[in-house]
Parts: structure tokens; sequence; C-alpha cells
């Protein structure tokens, strides 16, 4: 079940604050608090959705949600490139129980997966 007192969705709500990087109708994005590269930002969509999968069956309009990441990517001026990553489980170290991509970028990063 989604739990309405994650801190993203405390953050959609504005009761804690973001430094937001872009919002629409579907999403917001906003800078992780403890960047892992120089540019670090998260993009959430704007519905109770746990995971990646959870937002694939249930979201109306997933297309909207990916718009909003890609003038995210715009907004950030990732040209060099940027990787994309969406934590799922527990498996997968999702920390955070709401759905969210994190965008990469800013300089050259290492390898993919370290254990
Ligand atoms: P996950 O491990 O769930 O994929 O990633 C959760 C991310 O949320 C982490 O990179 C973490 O630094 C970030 N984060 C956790 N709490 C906050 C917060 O209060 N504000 C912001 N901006 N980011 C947060």
């Amino acid at each position: 079940m989604y739990d309405q007192n994650n801190i993203f969705a405390k953050i959609l709500r504005g009761e804690i604050p973001a430094k937001k990087v872009y919002e629409d109708e579907y999403a917001l994005a906003f800078h992780d608090i403890s960047a892992k590269a120089s540019v670090h930002v998260l993009v959430i969509p704007k519905g109770p959705y746990i995971s990646f999968s959870d937002f694939v069956e249930k979201a109306d309009d997933v297309t909207g949600f990916y718009k909003a990441v890609e003038e995210t990517i715009k907004l950030l001026d990732l040209k060099q490139g940027f990787r994309l990553i969406s934590n799922s489980g527990i498996n997968g170290g999702q920390e955070v129980p709401h759905f969210h991509i994190h965008i990469l970028g800013g300089e050259k990063l290492g390898p993919m997966i370290s254990k």
C-alpha cells in the first residue's frame, strides 16, 4: 500500500522544501538532497505510485510523465550525456517508496553498478 507520509509525498504536498527544477501537471523535478554526481535530479509523478511497475500499471498517462523527464533533461543542459536510474524494491535498493527517476550527469560517470 502507498505510504502517504513518505518524503516525496510530503514534498509534493509542499510540507518539505525541495530545490525545484521543473514542474507540470504530471511531474515534479528537484535536486537530490545527497547528490551522487555534479548533477543529480529526481523526477516524481504527481500521483500515489510506489514503484516503476505500480506506475505503469495504474497511471492514466504514462507518456506525460516521461515527457516531463525529457523537459527536465533539456533544462539541465546535459548535452554530453546523462544516466537515468529507477531503483525498485529491496533488491533495487529503493529507499523512498514513491516512484522516481534519478537523472545523473554533469560529469563522466563511473561504472553502472557497484555491489
Ligand atoms: P532511492 O534509493 O529510493 O532510489 O533514492 C531516493 C533518493 O532520495 C536518494 O538519492 C536520496 O538522497 C533522496 N532523498 C531522500 N530524502 C530526500 C529529501 O528530503 N529531499 C530530497 N531532495 N532528496 C531526498
